[in-house]
């Protein structure tokens, strides 16, 4: 693989220092980078879907530059409960006994649906995809290193991270830029339910309640870890106790990643990090989303249409194109009109890429390629910034359209760099798919369909019902759907 990184230097927004800071992995050529997966208790929220997207363009991006990239995502399968101050139901667990199920078929159930999902919208599959059940040994062993540095006590068979402690040695907020006094004089103890010494440490180890199914014997309970213990053990023994990426979605910025650092510190005397990412929040019509108020949009009905705040079905590139049109680090507004939008642009950028395979070249060139291609190369490099990089493609469209008129000219050396430019950003790296199919792989089956959706018009032109219903029924008794709209007939596969 050509080692591009040696010519292309990478500046990444480093929450911890709030500051874009040069690039420079711990090991020359390689990149460890751990990001927080989901908590598989319900279908993937698309707010996360879009922080996946982030770093799973991320990581086409450090591939395409050379690098040899661990990235390593967990499953949490285990030990977050609703409440992030340690108090409530486990989520699984809850989920599991309002269904009358076990936990371990809720698991299954929503880790199932996150691939598909994924799989959808053209992600990469991570390095690895740990799990949080699969980890116990390894989290029990840094409990113990843990209370063993002085940084965790047991109570009645629960374990508590000691804040207060660690803040004496360490800096406990410096990641959130919160500061110990005031995270006491704001945190509310919660009623005496709780045995913690102060409220702000945080459980390593939770004794089970007698009813409680999700449970492994440890040297202080039967019981379970403690939400961010899995996350540091298993970045731990993937990426080492130095790693050069962590990244996640803002919300987990506090707690979640300040006790990370806090464990790692404490277990390994040395900060975990070097780079900490974090994309911004998904928000729909300007506001929170919410089932409650019906704001609200679960990724499969993108793809449907069957929901009452887009009005048309959207292919995933669509998606995954309009997601990239912000800046991970920026609010998305989700709205139908933005998808519309989105749509005409993508068509014409589609449009435009296979055009090339139709242009004459020249003896001379009116364009400068090599120069665009830094362009582009200089978008991702400025912090993965994809609405800039998508604007250069845009760019190129307007080349293309110029060559296709006659108004400019390029040799073919140019021409074949431009095609291979235009290729590998639309698709090795951001990741879009070409045509209007919703899943990757599924051209054969789009351009089968279109063209019976085709002759069903034609049978409906002729006014030969019968034939036109045979096509509707058929295709519906494989599984896939005819939607008939005002803008034409789409389809959709259950
Ligand atoms: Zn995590």
């Amino acid at each position: 693989m050509p080692q591009l990184y040696k010519q292309q230097s990478i500046k990444i927004y480093n929450s911890l220092s709030g500051q874009k800071e040069a690039f420079t992995p711990i090991t020359e050529g390689n990149v460890g980078m751990y990001v927080c997966g989901p908590t598989v208790y319900s279908n993937v929220h698309l707010g996360n879907v879009r922080t996946f997207m982030s770093f799973d363009t991320i990581f086409r991006y450090l591939k395409h530059l050379g690098y040899k990239v661990r990235y390593v995502r967990n499953i949490t399968d285990a030990g977050h409960l609703e409440n992030d101050a340690d108090e409530g139901e486990d989520r699984i667990a809850k989920k599991a006994r309002l269904e009358q199920i076990e936990p371990m078929e809720v698991v299954q159930r929503y880790t199932v649906d996150f691939h598909n999902i994924l799989h959808k919208f053209n992600f990469l599959p991570p390095s690895i995809e740990p799990t949080a059940t699969g980890h116990i040994i390894e989290q029990i062993e840094l409990i113990k290193t843990i209370i063993d540095n002085g940084f965790g006590y047991e109570i009645n068979g629960s374990v508590y991270f000691d804040v207060l402690k660690f803040n004496e040695t360490n800096n406990y907020g410096k990641l959130s830029k919160r500061n110990v006094e005031d995270l006491i004089h704001n945190t509310r103890a919660l009623d005496g339910q709780t045995d913690k010494k102060n409220p702000q440490d945080f459980a390593l180890w939770k004794k089970a309640e007698p009813q409680h199914i999700m449970r492994w014997p440890s040297p202080w309970s039967d019981g379970f870890p403690g939400w961010h213990l899995e996350c540091t053990a298993m970045s731990t023994k993937y990426l080492g106790e130095h790693f050069d990426i962590h990244g996640g979605g803002m919300d987990l910025k506090f707690p979640h990643h300040e006790c990370e650092i806090a464990q790692a510190e404490a277990c390994n005397h040395q900060t975990p990090v070097n780079y900490w990412m974090h994309a911004n929040m998904l928000i729909m019509n300007g506001k929170k989303m919410a089932k409650s108020t019906g704001n609200y949009i679960l990724p499969e009905e993108i793809f449907t249409g069957e929901n009452k705040n887009i009005s048309q079905p959207f292919s995933a590139s669509v998606a995954r194109f309009f997601m990239l049109q912000a800046h991970y680090r920026s609010i998305l507004d989700f709205t139908n009109n933005g998808l519309l939008a989105s749509e005409k642009g993508f068509n014409r950028l589609m449009d435009a890429i296979s055009d090339l395979d139709t242009l004459k070249t020249s003896g001379t060139s009116s364009i400068n390629i090599a120069d665009w291609k830094q362009k582009c190369y200089d978008a991702m490099n400025d912090d993965f910034n994809s609405p800039i990089l998508i604007a250069n493609l845009f760019e190129a469209v307007k080349f293309i359209n110029q060559l296709k008129d006659g108004k400019a000219t390029l040799t073919e050396a140019d021409l074949q760099e431009l095609k291979d430019t235009m290729s590998t950003f639309t698709f090795d790296i951001l990741g879009l798919v070409h045509g209007s199919q919703t899943e990757p792989g599924e051209d054969k089956l789009t351009g089968a369909v279109d063209l019976l959706i085709k002759l069903r018009q034609e049978a409906r032109a002729n006014k030969d019902f019968a034939l036109s219903d045979k096509i509707r029924d058929e295709l519906a008794a494989v599984g896939i759907q005819l939607n008939d709209g005002k803008d034409g007939t789409t389809f959709s596969t259950n």
